[in-house]
Formats: structure tokens, C-alpha cells, sequence
């Protein structure tokens, strides 16, 4: 088995993208600036914020957070939005998921400007993506690309599976890998909760994509020798021998599957990592739409 290292490939990408900001730097370009909104204090989101700040800095973009209260109105959060779309200061921003429950992520979703979209959320971009035209991709998915492509894996003709169809990620990477394209020309099941014997789709698979959010889901008697296996998911499980109380799983049960599959990502350190990376490659395209 291999592992799909998203950690030591993010470092890699990341150095690509400090030479090209050096270059912008020296010829007096503008310098690509992130921003991010976190509402609340949910403990997951402050992590992947943090970790997106934290890159920003590793490959010389500026980025500024804004924090707000939980308390704020969606009134308030709306005109934020607007501040930075009008900030040509800023090239690309983020509104950091899940939002308070008073809160409509769809109308935030819907008020970026799809040019300074560099999550790939807005339906303007989804759209694009889905004909195969130029667009900012949706940062998961985006990087599970990368991901495939850097590490040599065949998608053309192969059958994925992916598991799981939110709009951020299983929709999204489904339409991408069954594209006449590049890391594309795959037959893709998409399946879900509705989806009946799941097993005889998955034990099927060359490629399986996991996005459930549901611990250690993918058993190993549920694919076949050989798979390629991307765990997307993200999962807090109760661990009172660590310090912090928990630790963090996958969606796939990573030592049996690990023992079948040909490649697979750990959690954490596998799409997590190229997720951030992608976003700042959207990032880097935005402040090239400007010039
Ligand atoms: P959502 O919670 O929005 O959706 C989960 C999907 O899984 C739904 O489509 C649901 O089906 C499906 N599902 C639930 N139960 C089953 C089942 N028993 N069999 C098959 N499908 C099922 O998920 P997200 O895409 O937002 O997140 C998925 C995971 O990925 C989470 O752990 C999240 O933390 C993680 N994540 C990781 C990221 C990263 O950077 N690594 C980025 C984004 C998410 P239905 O539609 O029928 O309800």
C-alpha cells in the first residue's frame, strides 16, 4: 500500500506558489491578499481557519481574518460580503462553514462576487465548472485532483465511487472526474444515503472518493484489492488518552482498507492539507484575473 501524502505534496505545491508571489514581487505585482470571515467559535472551523491563515503566510500572500460573534445578524454578515467585494484590496475571500443557524449560507453563498470566489462555492463557478469552462474550482475537490494527478493515478475508464453528494464536495468531484478531460474520463457512481447495497457499488470500485462524515464507514470487506482510496472525511472521535480529548478519523476504516487498497490518503494529512493548497492556488488565479 501507498500512502497519498497530501501534507509532503501541499509543501511542495506551496513552494511552487512562493516562487510565482516572489516573481509578482519582483515585477511590482500586486500581491495576492485572502480574506476570511469566521462567525462563532466552533472549534473545527477556528482549526481550518487557522491553518489557511498559517498558509498564507508560508507562501508570502497577505490574509486578514475577520472574526464576528455568533450574535451577528445576517444583515451584518451580508454587508461585510459587500465591503469586501468592493475592496480591491482583497483578491479573493472565504466565509468560513457551517454559519450559525439564523444565518442563510446560501444567500451569503450567492452575495460574493464569483470573481473573488476562491472557495468555488458560488453557483456562477459551479456552473462553469460543470460545462468544463474556466472557473475557480471548489477547493476540495480541486485538491483531490491535484492529489490523483501528482501522484500518477489513472482515472481514464476507470469506475469511481464516490460516496457522499454535498454540493462542496461529492457533487462537485463527481461532475469533475466524469469530465472529457484531464483526470476526468472516469465512469462515476455517486451514491448516498438512499443508495441501495452501497457494498455492491463500492466492492466494484478502482477508485473510491469518501465524503460521508461518518467515522470509519468504508470497511475493508466492502472494496476490492487494489482500490485507490481518497478519505475525505474529518471526524472528532472521543479519545481520552490524547490531551485534547479526541482524535481525528476518516470516513474509512484506514488500517483494514490500508491493507487492500493500492494508495490510499491518511486523516489526518491527506486531502485536508490539499484543500488549503487549492485555495490558495484559486487565490493566486484571482489576483491574475485583476492584472
Ligand atoms: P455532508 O454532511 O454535507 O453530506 C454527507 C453525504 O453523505 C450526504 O450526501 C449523505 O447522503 C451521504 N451519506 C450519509 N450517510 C450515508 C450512507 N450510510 N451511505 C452513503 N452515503 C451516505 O458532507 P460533506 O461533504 O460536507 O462532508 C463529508 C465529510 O468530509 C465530513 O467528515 C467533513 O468534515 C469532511 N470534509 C473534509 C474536507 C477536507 O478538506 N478534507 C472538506 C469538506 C468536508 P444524503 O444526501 O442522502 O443525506
Amino acid at each position: 500500500m501507498e500512502l497519498l501524502d497530501g501534507r509532503a505534496l501541499s509543501k511542495q505545491i506551496k513552494s511552487e506558489i512562493a516562487k510565482e508571489v516572489d516573481l509578482l514581487k519582483a515585477t511590482g505585482k500586486d500581491i495576492p491578499h485572502l480574506a476570511a470571515i469566521l462567525v462563532g467559535e466552533n472549534p473545527a472551523s477556528e482549526s481550518y481557519v487557522r491553518n489557511k491563515v498559517r498558509s498564507c503566510e508560508e507562501v508570502g500572500f497577505e490574509s486578514t481574518l475577520i472574526r464576528k460573534d455568533e450574535s451577528i445578524t445576517e444583515q451584518e454578515l451580508l454587508e461585510i460580503v459587500d465591503r469586501l467585494n468592493a475592496n480591491d484590496d482583497v483578491h479573493g475571500f472565504i466565509v468560513q462553514l457551517p454559519l450559525p443557524r439564523h444565518i442563510d449560507p446560501i444567500k451569503v453563498t450567492l452575495r460574493i462576487d464569483p470573481k473573488k470566489d476562491v472557495d468555488g462555492f458560488h453557483p456562477n463557478n459551479f456552473g462553469k465548472m460543470a460545462q468544463g469552462l474556466d472557473c475557480f474550482l471548489p477547493a476540495t475537490p480541486y485538491g483531490i485532483l491535484l492529489l490523483l494527478e501528482r501522484a500518477g493515478i489513472e482515472t481514464n475508464g476507470k469506475h469511481i465511487v464516490v460516496m457522499g453528494r454535498s454540493n462542496i464536495v461529492g457533487t462537485p468531484i463527481s461532475i469533475l472526474l466524469s469530465r472529457k478531460s484531464n483526470v476526468g474520463n472516469a465512469t462515476v457512481s455517486l451514491t448516498h444515503s438512499r443508495t441501495k447495497n452501497l457494498t455492491e457499488f463500492t466492492k466494484k470500485a478502482d477508485i473510491i472518493i469518501a465524503a460521508l462524515g461518518i467515522p470509519e464507514f468504508l470497511k475493508a470487506d466492502m472494496v476490492k484489492e487494489g482500490v485507490v482510496i481518497v478519505d475525505v472525511g474529518i471526524n472528532r472521535v472521543e479519545d481520552s488518552s490524547k490531551k485534547r480529548g479526541y482524535r481525528l478519523v476518516g470516513d474509512v476504516d484506514f488500517e483494514g482498507v490500508g491493507a487492500k487498497a493500492s494508495h490510499i490518503t491518511p486523516v489526518p494529512g491527506g486531502v485536508g492539507p490539499m484543500t488549503v493548497t487549492a485555495l490558495m492556488l484559486n487565490t493566486l488565479k484571482a489576483v491574475k484575473m485583476v492584472d
